[in-house]
């Protein structure tokens, strides 16, 4: 069997490996066992799935929610004359076809899917043909209701494993808490027994952590702006409201700031191009709402600002993994308005609409469709009495019947078709309250990260399971102990 570090050198031009992934892929191609790979963002999650399917005789299946990411994975590993390629919903049927083929004679090594390729026929039958020794699933925090991206077609995963006899498996992510780390070995299907959790903690001493207590937008930007004159390089302040971000945006504009703005509310293209710019180093500054981030691997982010209150300390850890990449310090700043909970509370509710909701739409657009399709996403607002202008139920709904494939197609594009029934899970009143009070407990755990007179780090570490960690001595908490 080929030695993975010579397959570390040749393919990739590394010397070492990092953190935990010799033991990982060790595990993985010598005892034939199953892995859970924690590790932060940035960390090299890839390698641990990437070298196997090198090493490895049968094909490698990777697992993966977002189509633009993939797309960017596979080009590099082309580049690297590694035989690696995707199918999705953006491949032709013809091109899907030659990939299948040659993923199934051994030509392709490596094949990234979205979860949703398995709602397809042919797409099984094809598959179950091929010889797989690893099933990859990447950004596992998906598989589970209780992580905070979670994707339906993900939580089918157990049964994509019977349908490919049970492969080999190792599950990826940068932030599961205990909770859901054994949410997805068991929607895995495997035994707790059988896999092995590989936790890094989440290691990033360069990251600075603070928090500031505001009480208005005049003192979150003095915070801003005190940051801004003692950081140089490159930053991102992240907004959970569109109208706030604008605001602050129009006032960092007269100030002479320069910045991008970005939004979920912008053209794509728009937001390509904010996106290149801040990569490329040509705009430093950045005003974005979550919608930015997803495949940001730029190496020297120097700050990140929360200019409002995030909704869970996962999106927080997430966003601030995005800086000090380089491994230089970095400022991750926590700027806390206690009537920033109120705008959370209320996103929040319009996350989770009940199950009356549900149906009502459901059959509003089984019997109507071709009326929503012509008159836009407002009539259906309308029909569902909509009276506050911060609802966003109808938008909820219509995301997670897309996620669930119940629905094809948008209303945007006049194509909206249902083409399945609406599943128990969102008729079932019990779940989705379950959901609602998981995602207000997510919204305590910030309160109590900011209220919390114990080292910040030690503390986001707990939240992953990963306690014990010492004190980071690089927090606004451990400053203090070192001061009394
Ligand atoms: P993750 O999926 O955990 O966020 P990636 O797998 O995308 O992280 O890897 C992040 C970066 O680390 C990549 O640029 C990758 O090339 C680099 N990297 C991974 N493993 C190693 C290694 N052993 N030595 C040096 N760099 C590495
Ligand atoms: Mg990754």
């Amino acid at each position: 069997m080929p030695d993975p570090k010579q397959i570390l050198k040749k393919y990739f031009n590394f010397t070492s490996f990092k953190g935990n992934q010799e033991q990982i892929i060790n595990r993985l191609i010598s005892s034939n066992g199953h892995c859970i790979v924690l590790m932060p963002t940035g960390g090299g999650k890839s390698l641990c799935y990437q070298i196997p399917a090198l090493i490895f005789e049968g094909g490698t299946i990777v697992i993966s929610p977002l189509i633009a990411l993939m797309q960017d994975q596979v080009d590099t590993l082309k580049k690297k004359n590694i035989p690696a390629d995707f199918i999705n919903s953006t491949v032709p049927p013809e091109k899907r076809k030659i990939v299948l083929n040659n993923f199934v004679r051994g030509k392709v090594k490596l094949l990234y899917v979205t979860p949703e390729r398995f709602r397809k026929k042919e797409f099984i039958q094809q598959i179950t043909k091929a010889t797989i020794s690893l099933l990859a699933v990447d950004e596992a925090h998906c598989i589970s209701e209780w992580g905070h991206d979670f994707r339906p077609d993900y939580s089918r995963i157990a049964e994509f494993r019977e349908l490919l006899k049970n492969p080999l498996t190792v599950a990826l992510t940068a932030t599961a808490t205990p909770d859901v780390q054994i949410n997805i070995i068991n929607k895995l299907g495997i035994n707790e027994n059988e896999i092995e959790i590989f936790h890094q903690g989440i290691q990033r001493p360069n990251l600075r952590l603070e928090t500031s207590d505001v009480i208005d937008e005049k003192e979150t930007l003095q915070e801003i702006y005190s940051v801004l004159e003692k950081y140089d390089g490159s930053g991102i302040i992240y907004f959970s409201l569109i109208k706030k971000l604008e605001k602050f945006s129009q006032i960092l504009n007269d100030k002479g700031y320069r910045h991008g703005v970005y939004h979920g509310k912008l053209e794509p293209k728009i937001r390509k191009q904010t996106q290149r710019m801040f990569l490329s180093g040509k705009q430093n500054l950045i005003l974005a709402t979550n919608a930015f981030g997803m495949g940001i691997d730029k190496p020297d982010i120097r700050f990140v600002i929360h200019a409002e209150v995030p909704s869970s300390i996962e999106s927080y850890y997430q966003e601030i993994g995005r800086a000090g990449r380089d491994g230089k310090d970095s400022l991750c700043m926590l700027l806390y308005n206690q009537e920033d909970l109120y705008t959370q509370m209320e996103f929040i509710k319009w996350a989770n609409p009940n199950a009356d909701y549900y149906s009502g739409i459901y059959n509003m657009l089984n019997a109507n469709i071709e009326q929503v399709n012509s008159l836009g996403i407002n009539y259906l607002r309308e029909y569902m009495s909509f009276k506050d202008k911060n609802d966003f139920r109808v938008e909820t709904v219509l995301a997670i019947l897309d996620r669930y494939g119940v629905t094809e197609g948008s209303i945007e594009n006049r194509n909206l078709e249902l083409v399945a029934e609406l599943p128990q899970e969102l008729e079932d009143d019990a779940r989705l309250e379950d959901k609602l009070l998981r995602d207000n407990k997510k919204l305590l755990s910030v309160v109590n990260y900011f209220n919390s007179d114990t080292c910040r780090r030690t503390f986001i570490s707990d939240y992953f399971g990963f306690p014990d960690e010492p004190p980071c001595g690089n927090c606004d908490i451990c400053d203090q102990g070192s001061q009394s």
